[in-house]
């Protein structure tokens, strides 16, 4: 009779337990905080589409594997420092069962598994785990004991994993997104701090001990703690409130030129003439107010709370040479008409000092321009414009007729308050070439300069840049 020779038990029990206390050296717990690479897919709303998601669960593994490769490094750069701790000194690094150069060459290896995998899904991701990885070892080698810089080093962990998926995933990262994240992480950080130092300080610990526990600890107070936190915690909150996250699919945040002040908005784009009708129809009590390029310096062009009406979805325009005016709808930017219009011979008789400005904001600011002492503003040079009124109907508008005069003017320089601009008829300068010929002319004191800038308001020349030198 044969007998089985017993299994060698304690082999295998001694090869789990190094490779389990390989893995626990990993970390595999704070793998948790990697679920943050899904913040910027969920915000978009995308998180369930596979061309998001699938890039996001490789940018989430990537995480795992490089933060595992940075605490394996923290551990090996303070193993004396963890035997030396009550709780620290069971670490596999610290309590041997993994040696230092096992975790320094498992820590390689994942590094470079996780940085060949972010480069695979996109380069912009690499770059964000080089900067995880780079960030993560100035805190673990030389910054950890530092106060403040510490824990800005440890909220820009958290902010890297939060733009990691979308980066991965190719969503455009919006500045909103990154305050949020960005105070939403320094609270996190603020918050972890507090709570280590609060139990010290509940558990009779001293700033002698909170030094044992975290060496940075010793440079912080409760009240410190608390002020980062709440601020971050308010900033964040703000933030989102305020942020297209919360909007509904039309609502945006609309500011001026200055881009101060923002106030939200009903954005809709109407794309024919019976839609603006349609929508002043149906909308609220704060109605509707018009827009353009939102050019305008202040807040003309918002309407916070009300339904506004961004025009530039409507911008065809026709030139009519033998007339010499343009047809256009009110959404048509300058720029795009003069492109048009210049290889033809014409110009828009008023510019402002920018060409993006749309013709329906160009006549309800009534523009003026470098010549408006000879040509006069914008408003002057329509010859009909068609306007939407606050009922819903069209009316055509002429300077000229005496029934629809008053409205006309009223219209020009009103800043859309008395309707909305759909189309207008403007003429426009003849012109010879696109170049400018410039002369220079050296004046002899200011009464020269007059003399020669009225001798220039022939329309045609205009002077420029005067430079005075004034010597004694
Ligand atoms: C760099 C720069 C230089 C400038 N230089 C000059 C200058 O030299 N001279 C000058 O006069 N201005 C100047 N401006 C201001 C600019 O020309 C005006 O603010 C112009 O109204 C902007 O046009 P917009 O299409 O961007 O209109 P928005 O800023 O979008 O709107 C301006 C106003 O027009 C109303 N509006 C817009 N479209 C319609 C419509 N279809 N129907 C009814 N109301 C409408 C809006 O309700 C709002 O009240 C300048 C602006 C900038 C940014």
């Amino acid at each position: 009779m044969t007998s089985t020779p017993p299994a060698p038990a304690e082999q295998p029990t001694n090869e789990r337990s190094a490779v389990r206390a390989i893995v626990a050296a990993m970390r595999p717990r704070q793998w948790t905080k990697n679920v943050l690479v899904f913040a910027a897919p969920l915000a978009a709303g995308e998180l369930l589409n596979a061309d998001v998601f699938l890039p996001s669960v490789g940018a989430f593994v990537a995480f795992c594997l490089i933060s595992s490769a940075t605490y394996l490094v923290n551990d090996v750069r303070d193993v004396e420092s963890d035997r030396a701790h009550p709780v620290k000194c069971s670490r596999p690094i610290a309590a041997g069962e993994v040696s230092t150069t096992k975790a320094l060459i498992v820590a390689a290896v994942l590094a470079v598994l996780a940085l060949a995998l972010a480069f695979t899904i996109s380069p912009a991701l690499g770059g964000v785990l080089v900067a995880y990885a780079v960030f993560t070892g100035a805190y673990s080698l030389f910054l950890k004991n530092e106060p403040v810089i510490e824990l800005v080093l440890l909220a820009m962990g958290f902010l890297l994993r939060a733009i990691a998926g979308g980066v991965a995933s190719g969503l455009p990262i919006s500045e909103w997104f990154l305050i949020v994240a960005g105070f939403g992480s320094l609270f996190m950080a603020a918050g972890k701090r507090y709570g280590e130092l609060d139990r010290l300080v509940r558990d009779g610990g001293s700033s002698e001990q909170s030094g044992v526990v975290r060496a940075s600890l010793r440079g912080y107070t409760l009240g410190y703690l608390r002020f980062v936190w709440g601020v971050a915690a308010a900033v964040t909150i703000t933030a989102y409130c305020e942020s297209p996250l919360m909007a509904t699919d039309n609502d945006r945040l609309l500011t001026g030129w200055g881009r101060t002040a923002p106030s939200r908005a009903t954005v809709r784009s109407p794309s024919t003439y019976d839609e603006v009708a349609e929508a002043i129809q149906e909308a609220g009590p704060r109605g509707v107010l018009a827009r353009g390029l939102g050019r305008s310096y202040g807040d003309a062009a918002q309407s916070g709370g009300a339904t506004v009406f961004d025009m530039t979805g409507l911008h065809r325009f026709e030139l009519d040479i033998d007339s010499g005016t343009v047809t256009a709808d009110a959404g048509a930017s300058i720029d795009e008409i003069l492109r048009a219009i210049v290889p033809a011979g014409f110009f828009v008789p008023v510019t402002a000092g920018t060409r993006f400005v749309t013709v329906g904001g160009a006549i309800a600011a009534d523009i003026h321009g470098k010549n408006h002492h000879v040509e006069g503003s914008f408003g002057s040079h329509v010859v009909s414009m068609l306007v939407v009124d606050g009922t819903g109907h069209e009316l055509v508008l002429s300077p000229t007729d005496s029934t629809t005069k008053d409205m006309f003017w009223a219209t020009v320089g009103g800043m859309g308050l008395t309707g909305v601009i759909v189309e207008a008829t403007f003429r426009l300068l003849a012109i010879e070439t696109s170049s400018m010929s410039v002369d220079t002319v050296r004046c002899h004191d200011l009464d020269d300069v007059m003399a020669r800038m009225i001798e220039g308001d022939d329309g045609v020349c205009s002077p420029g840049v005067i430079t005075l030198a004034v010597s004694s």
